[in-house]
């Protein structure tokens, strides 16, 4: 298994950090974990394709989770030509909500666009010279709102949510857990250490878990209580006995001198296995 990163930051714009986004290799397969800010454009730095994506899965809709969602649908549609999988997205309600809002062919936000290419001889030339067969399909989007247990499979792995615990009730969260041949994965996304994320990763191979702050400059405040700093992811690896744990959705201000080394050693002081600093636009071998 592989695990590029594509978004390791949060809602702030900063040039090295920004969104949330991971593409994970399993079973031949590429598997997308939340689309934030310039997914699509960051994929395409890393050599990797929109269609190789066939399987998407949201944990929550904050804009750092999914705003690229719009762009990533707009561009895997129109590099396509008709022999590609369908794309499947899953994620907790509002995902069949947005995607009807974004793409729907009366009331989508950026159905303008896909109507005026299916229709134009300008964009069916360059359809058909791409090998595309004419007529050409509209845009539609496959997906799906899903509840905690079993939500998805492919080739030779499945994957359960369970739920996070972030800004419920505006918001529902989920983590989800892949198992396959080649080993598990959790994703926690956003979430406060908690019961159900814990019980998702026991004796998971890899924890990809958000690490927002040095934990000694965030306690007592609702940055601690409402996500997981360095401790608190910490603890909840070593509480599930996960093997790896590679921390994502960090501060920017982590990546100022001896911040980085600060949360580092909070983490080792509390987990046993193996640690891996997440960096946008790496690749790691799991
Ligand atoms: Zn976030």
């Amino acid at each position: 298994m592989r695990l590029h990163i594509l978004g390791a930051g949060t809602p702030y714009a900063d040039a090295g950090r920004f969104g949330s986004s991971y593409i994970l290799e399993v079973g031949g397969e590429r598997i997308m974990f939340d689309c934030g800010p310039g997914t699509t454009y960051k994929m395409a730095r890393m050599g990797l394709r929109t269609t190789d994506v066939d399987h998407l899965l949201f944990t929550h809709h904050h804009f750092d989770h999914d705003v690229d969602y719009p762009c990533f649908l707009l561009a895997r549609w129109n590099e396509s030509i008709g022999d590609e999988n369908p794309l499947q997205v899953i994620g907790p309600n509002l995902t069949e909500l947005i995607s009807h809002r974004l793409m729907d062919e009366h009331e989508g936000a950026f159905a303008h666009d896909w109507i005026a290419r299916i229709n134009h001889p300008l964009s069916l030339h360059w359809y058909v010279g791409r090998g595309g067969k004419l007529p050409r399909p509209p845009l539609s989007v496959n997906a799906r709102d899903v509840v905690p247990g079993p939500v998805h499979s492919g080739n030779g792995w499945e994957i359960t949510a369970a739920p996070a615990e972030h800004v419920e009730p505006w918001l529902d969260s989920l983590a989800y857990r892949l198992d396959s041949e080649e080993g598990s994965v959790v994703v926690t996304g956003d979430t406060r250490p908690c019961d159900s994320v814990e019980q998702l990763a026991r004796g998971a191979d890899v924890m990809v878990c958000m690490c927002v702050y040095v934990q000694e400059d965030v306690d007592g405040t609702p940055d601690a209580e409402y996500m997981s700093g360095s401790l608190a992811a910490a603890r909840m690896a070593e509480a599930a006995g996960v093997r790896k744990l590679v921390l994502v959705h960090q501060s920017h201000t982590l990546d100022a001198p001896g911040q980085t080394e600060r949360a580092l050693a909070d983490i080792s002081s509390a987990y046993s296995g193996q640690v891996v600093w997440g960096r946008e636009l790496v690749t790691i071998d799991l």
